[in-house]
């Protein structure tokens, strides 16, 4: 990076508000997908005012910059593969006002998920997408990816819950957006618009989220099944009883393999199994919910029911449902667990049918798939197992994974139900939003006539998504 550039970056956030360190540039070149590229310096402003200046900066120098949360995205999104600035929203991690009688909390982009619901817990309230990634992910990045996670079926996604939000544009203007009232009608809702949008349309500093009031009772329930398919439509049965439950997980028999290698057998040896959360006011409630859970799993043909009220039970299925990912490392050596096909959203009633098209692309491509997820909502997550290093592993997987996704496009499904597009799913996302795509390259030019914020993803990607990877196979770093 040029001097000049950088002594006036300088004079905007100090000495310890930027890097242009080897060591540095190298890490903040990774988020959690398996893309890696250095970029020319990182920034971490500390106030609104100064993502601004950066932004009039890099503008007039026509620099790109890629806003950044906790880098736990999964699908290369916060890489930046033009290179130019990573602007970390690290520093920017205030709760501003949690306002109990209105109903919203206003907080900095850069307040991670738990930190923000530990302090709303303290007045009974939550933020309630629960990712995978609370413990680290930020609430900018799960507005800018619209995230959400195993209690969406029940409470919705991020953008459910944003009501107004301070961003600042390419060209440095800042814009409040949004109300901070319940309704509002008024024109177009910009807020809604940077839900989703990765960092190309503005750096988000603030954000007014709508909070919800925790319910004081949850139960769960383990079942387990000989068939994934049985397992997939007691999901969707469960719900036409109708019950909606608080969350409902769903693991396959080779993410129960790899979970129950890894960390001892903590789930019972079955072909599927689903864990299902319900939650309400009253112990009635709750059992009711679990008799309804009861009911439905043994018309459905479940092997075993287990319903858990015990904090211990639920502690190990739920640690035992959040290590799939990191376990499925550990089931082949010489071969890693990679984000390629990593999320996808099905109509409820098509998972079954889903699950088991997974399994024939799988077997056709001689690639192992682990297929689990927050399946109520019809959000699958598939994991490959592949070597790294070899590049006709790369390459069948790649092929295996366009042809899951135009399994899901054609049951009307969507390329990514919560982790994004990023790069790894840019050419999908471009044939399934085919008609939307003129319009959402006038949106960006109208809003970054420059392309400076987050170029080259989502609907200006091109080509195979084989590029940049963090892995050392040569033929595609
Ligand atoms: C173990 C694990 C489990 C996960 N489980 C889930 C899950 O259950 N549900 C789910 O939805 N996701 C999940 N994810 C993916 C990821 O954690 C989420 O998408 C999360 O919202 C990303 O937040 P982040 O702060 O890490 O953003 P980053 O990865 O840093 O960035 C993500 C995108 O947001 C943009 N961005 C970040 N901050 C801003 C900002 N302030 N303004 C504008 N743009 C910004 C970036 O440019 C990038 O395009 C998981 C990831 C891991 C590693």
């Amino acid at each position: 990076m040029d001097q000049r550039i950088i002594d006036r970056i300088e004079a905007v956030v100090g000495r310890d508000g930027y890097s242009t360190k080897t060591a540095d540039l190298y890490t903040y070149g990774f988020d959690a997908s398996i893309f890696h590229k250095t970029p020319d310096m990182v920034v971490l402003p500390r106030t609104t005012e100064q993502v601004s200046e950066i932004m009039k900066i890099a503008s007039a120098e026509k620099i790109p910059v890629v806003p950044r949360g906790a880098g736990t995205g999964l699908c290369g999104s916060a890489v930046p593969i033009k290179g130019g600035i990573v602007m970390s929203m690290q520093r920017m991690n205030k709760i501003v006002k949690v306002s109990v009688g209105d109903l919203w909390v206003d907080v900095e982009a850069g307040c991670v998920y738990d930190d923000l619901n530990r302090e709303l817990e303290k007045y009974g309230f939550f933020f309630p997408p629960s990712p995978g990634s609370a413990e680290a992910c930020q609430i900018g990045g799960m507005v800018a990816n619209n995230a959400s996670g195993m209690r969406a079926v029940k409470y919705g996604a991020t953008r459910d819950f944003v009501m107004g939000m301070t961003f600042v544009k390419a060209d440095g203007e800042i814009v409040r957006c949004g109300t901070r009232t319940i309704k509002d009608a008024s024109g177009y809702q910009l807020a809604r618009l940077l839900c989703g949008s990765e960092g190309t349309l503005g750096v988000i500093t603030e954000v007014t989220l709508k909070m919800t009031t925790k319910p004081k009772k949850s139960a769960y329930c383990l079942v387990a099944f000989n068939d994934v398919e049985d397992a997939g439509r007691c999901i969707s049965a469960i719900i036409a009883k109708p019950l909606i439950p608080a969350s409902c997980e769903l693991m396959d028999s080779i993410s129960i393999s790899a979970v129950n290698q890894a960390l001892g057998n903590p789930l019972p040896d079955s072909r599927a199994i689903i864990i299902v959360e319900v939650d309400g006011e009253t112990d009635e409630v709750i059992d009711r919910d679990l008799g309804v859970v009861a009911e439905v799993a043994e018309e459905q043909g479940a092997i075993s029911i287990t319903p858990s009220r015990d904090k211990k039970q639920i502690a190990l299925w739920t640690a035992a449902r959040k290590s799939v990912m990191t376990s499925l490392s550990a089931l082949k050596p010489g071969f890693s667990s990679v984000s390629l096909a990593d999320d996808m959203g099905v109509p409820i009633s098509k998972v079954p049918v889903a699950v088991k098209r997974f399994q024939d692309i799988a077997a056709k491509y001689k690639v192992t798939i682990a297929t689990y997820g927050h399946a109520s909502d019809g959000n699958l997550h598939t994991k490959m197992l592949l070597n790294p290093l070899d590049k006709d592993e790369w390459d069948r997987g790649v092929a295996a994974v366009n042809e899951i996704f135009d399994v899901c496009i054609e049951l009307g499904g969507t390329v990514t139900g919560e982790h994004g597009v990023g790069i790894s799913k840019a050419p999908n996302f471009q044939k399934e939003r085919a008609s939307e795509l003129s319009s959402i390259v006038a949106i960006k030019k109208a809003m970054d006539p420059d392309n400076i914020l987050n170029p080259g993803k989502l609907q200006e990607w091109e080509g195979s998504i084989l590029k940049n990877l963090r892995y050392p196979c040569k033929e595609y770093m």
